[in-house]
């Protein structure tokens, strides 16, 4: 349930709802709204306890969640939510641009194609340094020293960068690097991991598990926001289907669908959803056309030697083009888009 507060509650007042709630065994989540607070009630099982809130003084209105993920609803937040990761903004009707090589390879690379990225005007930098690989025979990720090479990106390009949690055990480790948390699709129904990155209250950049229906990606958003970080970006990356001819279906139509029913940014990975360098820049412009709050794309400049995802990895010269293309295409459909403007240091 939603407590809605009057605009002229004090503090006091809020205190005491808060209070109110635990009592009760609930949990409590201020939500700042435009003229009034709210408060997210979890933890209840129906609204009857909604009498006990009621008459408490400051308090305007007590009402239903009707979906099963509370703090992800726009029932609980109408508004757009923003997330913000360093300087770059998620949900302001920009479209933000994050690129970069699939894994992070050796220290080399990824300076590289940071400074790429940096200078073709990227918002931020992605690349993994633990790969959950279907393969136990292919390349793992370096771990540890794979996040040093990325803060050194990081410093060295101004780019915030995002990379993948694998494992609830090393989730303190990556957000000791990271500037934002990756649930990759296969972990998406991970719940230790959800809790455990949630606690951490971290930006997340949380994957649509492979066959996710929105409900139950919004319920995965949903544990990450009930254990402390309301800053969650989806990303929709492509669905099993019967479709041999892609990697994966991009599925456009959870776009608008999401943001029907969530409040949360969400954005669109084309590099793997097709698996195919030539249907990336397609992809990534139906993905902005339907809504997207930005863009994940894997960048290489020698994918041919990649150790992961080569071929779906686009060229420095092909995501160059993809800025432009994004440049026209935004100001076609009254979007914000800009290229970060840094120099390198
Ligand atoms: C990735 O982005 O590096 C990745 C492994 O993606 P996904 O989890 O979508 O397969
Ligand atoms: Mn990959």
């Amino acid at each position: 349930m939603l407590v809605i507060m009057d605009a002229r509650a004090s503090d006091e007042d809020i205190q005491r709802v808060e209070n109110r709630i635990h009592e009760l065994g609930y949990k409590s989540h201020p939500i700042p709204g435009a003229s009034r607070l709210a408060i997210g009630v979890t933890g209840n099982r129906g609204i009857e306890d909604r009498i006990y809130l009621e008459g408490l003084p400051g308090v305007q209105q007590v009402i239903p969640v009707t979906k099963p993920y509370k703090l992800a609803s726009r029932e609980i937040k109408p508004e757009n939510s923003l997330v913000t990761v360093g300087d770059v903004v998620f949900g302001n009707g920009g479209v933000v641009m994050i690129a970069g090589p699939c894994a992070v390879e050796n220290r080399d690379q990824t300076l590289r194609i940071a400074d790429l990225m940096v200078s073709l005007g990227a918002h931020m930098l992605r690349g993994g340094a633990y790969k959950p690989r279907t393969s136990p025979y292919t390349f793992q990720g370096l771990g540890e020293p794979g996040l040093e090479i990325l803060a050194e990106a990081r410093e060295r390009t101004g780019l915030p960068v995002v990379t993948e949690v694998v494992d609830p055990g090393l989730a303190p480790l990556v957000a000791q690097y990271a500037d934002m948390l990756q649930i990759g699709t296969r972990n998406m129904q991970n719940f230790e991991l959800l809790k455990e990155v949630g606690k951490l209250g971290k930006p997340v950049l949380m994957k649509r598990g492979m066959s996710a229906t929105l409900d139950e990606t919004l319920m995965s958003a949903e544990y990450l926001m009930s254990n402390g970080t309301h800053d969650v970006v989806v990303c929709e990356r492509g669905v099993r289907t019967f479709a041999s001819h892609a990697r994966n279906t991009l599925d456009v139509s959870v776009i608008p669908a999401l943001k029907q029913v969530s409040h949360l940014p969400i954005i669109v990975d084309p590099s793997h959803a097709s698996g195919n360098r030539t249907s990336v820049i397609p992809l990534a412009l139906a993905g902005v056309g339907a809504g997207a709050d930005g863009l994940l794309v894997d960048v290489h400049d020698d994918p041919a030697h990649a150790l992961v995802d080569g071929p779906q990895a686009l060229l420095p010269e092909d995501f160059e083009q993809l800025m432009t293309l994004l440049e026209n295409v935004t100001s076609a459909l009254g979007r914000r888009f800009e290229r970060r403007q840094v120099a390198i240091g």
